[in-house]
């Protein structure tokens, strides 16, 4: 595949078709090279700094931007990255760690409904309810039938969002065995980032596997028209940002975010 395909069409997991990740190639570019696509990233930033400003001014519609990936898949350096083009005031970000005993007390929705954007926000879930159907589901932290309806609880709750106004956009950020491994040691071996690894990622390490058909059950079961998830090929980072940033860019495009009419105000007014 070459430049110029809307990296919306070939990322996307069509919904009812089956995500085989297996299949897919983590280090694909689609016939980009570094260069370029580092400038048309910078494009997409600028794109989308006009578009978020639009959708806060409107503030009639919000924006969900779901970020899952193994350790090391890069949602940190991709929050980083993309969301720059944003106004903080206008786009929170939260980030989903193992639940408190007062979130373990409420069903698994409860803590991600409160963080949903509100109007005219761009909200980013680092992490998200997805957890409740990976790690979740690899450690046995609740029981298969538990877990299993799971799926279409998402699915409900998200067509709920949607239908409320809000914009869902899901990205699970694919990098393969070895790039984990190199970015653990990297980690580990940089004492400015050291503190970002521990012992225990080893340990999820070797449930690599585990992990990979959590992921492809969950992006096959809840990839739907009102919520799509893109599999982003994350090996390169370079790559990762402009796919990321090119798929928000024409999803919020779509949007056709407007600055709000004034009826009050007179057709001219010179402020003395
Ligand atoms: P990090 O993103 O590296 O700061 O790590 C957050 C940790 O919280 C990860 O190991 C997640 O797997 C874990 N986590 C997030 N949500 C849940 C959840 N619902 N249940 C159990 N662990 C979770
Ligand atoms: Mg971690």
């Amino acid at each position: 595949m070459t430049r110029g395909v809307d990296l919306r069409d070939v990322l996307r997991v069509d919904p009812g078709r089956s995500a085989r990740l297996g299949r897919l190639d983590p280090g694909r570019t689609f016939g980009h090279d570094r260069a370029s696509a580092e400038l048309a990233t910078q494009a997409n930033l600028v794109r989308l700094g006009d578009l978020q400003d639009r959708l806060w001014a409107e503030s009639r519609r919000a924006v969900l931007v779901v970020l899952q990936g193994i350790d090391a898949a890069g949602k940190d350096g991709t929050i980083n990255k993309v969301m720059e083009a944003f106004n903080p005031q206008g786009c929170p970000v939260t980030s989903f760690k193992v639940p408190s005993t007062e979130e373990l007390a409420h069903d698994f929705l409860w803590r991600v409904h409160q963080h949903a954007p509100r109007k005219g926000e761009i909200g980013i879930f680092n992490r998200s309810h997805y957890e409740d159907v990976l790690v979740v589901r690899v450690h046995g932290i609740v029981p298969k039938r538990v877990w299993s309806k799971r799926y279409g609880e998402i699915n409900d709750f998200e067509r709920m969002l949607a239908a409320s106004g809000t914009t869902i956009v899901k990205f699970f950020l694919q990098i393969d065995r070895d790039e984990q491994r190199q970015r653990f040691q990297a980690r580990y071996d940089d004492p400015t980032r050291r503190w970002k690894f521990s012992m225990g990622d080893l340990d999820e390490r070797k449930l690599w596997d585990d992990y990979q058909r959590a992921f492809e059950d969950a992006l096959t079961k809840t990839s739907t028209p009102w919520a799509p998830w893109y599999v982003v090929p994350a090996n390169h980072k370079w790559f990762r940002d402009l796919a990321v940033s090119s798929v928000l860019a024409r999803t919020l495009d779509d949007l056709r975010p407007a600055y709000p009419p004034e009826p009050d105000l007179p057709a001219h007014l010179v402020i003395e």
